[in-house]
């Protein structure tokens, strides 16, 4: 059985939430574990999330950890880096948990065939499914891995994102919808959401 100190049912809810089991979910399994372990859980916020990327393995971060994109206690930059930060608010204990990247060679020939064939779109049916039944044994192996063979544990590379609290609306003069004072714009002295204001305003 898997070597995950994360509950069976916790896990199976997060394939819930998640809609499919793969190797992206079972790798944010292992983050939150380690995230859990170094920092504890999100109760009201006092733990915060930045992920690099915006992965499948978010989600099982977001069921696992309490750190949630709605409650902005999940910040994602969308840089295409394996690499999740954590911060614990009441103490400032923080860090940077990056998936080790696979060594050249490691991983079977067969896997990165059907890989290349799956970006293209060009995999048979039979294909296909053995590409499944791949990806499947991937997420179980990652699930059974030593958390240390999967991830190195380094110093958040950005400081504590701040607090967010709820923040003021204005309405947009334009179009009268109410946008968030904070992404509001002025132009020419009118008050504008970002939509309007862009369409007002085109960049070169
Ligand atoms: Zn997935
Ligand atoms: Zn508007």
């Amino acid at each position: 059985m898997a070597k995950t100190a994360i509950p069976e049912e916790k896990i199976r809810e997060a394939i819930t939430f998640h809609g499919h089991w793969c190797p992206g979910l079972a790798t944010g399994i292992r983050v939150a574990e380690l995230a859990l372990r170094e920092v504890g859980r999100a109760g009201d916020e006092d733990i915060v999330a930045v992920a690099e990327s915006d992965t499948c393995a978010v989600d099982a971060i977001q069921v696992l950890t309490g750190c949630t994109v709605g409650k902005g206690n999940l910040v994602l930059l969308g840089i295409g880096k394996m690499g999740f930060s954590f911060y614990r608010r009441r103490d400032g204990k923080a860090v940077r948990i990056v998936a080790r990247p696979q060594k050249p060679g490691e991983g079977s020939d067969e896997y990165r065939r059907l890989q290349a064939k799956s970006n293209e779109g060009t995999l048979t049916l039979e294909e296909a499914e053995r590409f499944e039944t791949l990806r499947q044994e991937r997420g179980r192996r990652i699930l059974e891995a030593d958390l240390d063979e999967l991830f190195e544990i380094k110093k958040p590379l950005r400081p504590m994102p701040p607090h967010a609290p709820m923040k003021r609306s204005l309405t947009c003069e334009e179009c009268g919808e109410s946008v968030m004072e904070t992404k509001a714009r002025l132009s020419d002295g009118r008050v504008l959401c970002p939509d309007c204001f862009e369409r007002e305003a085109p960049r070169p």
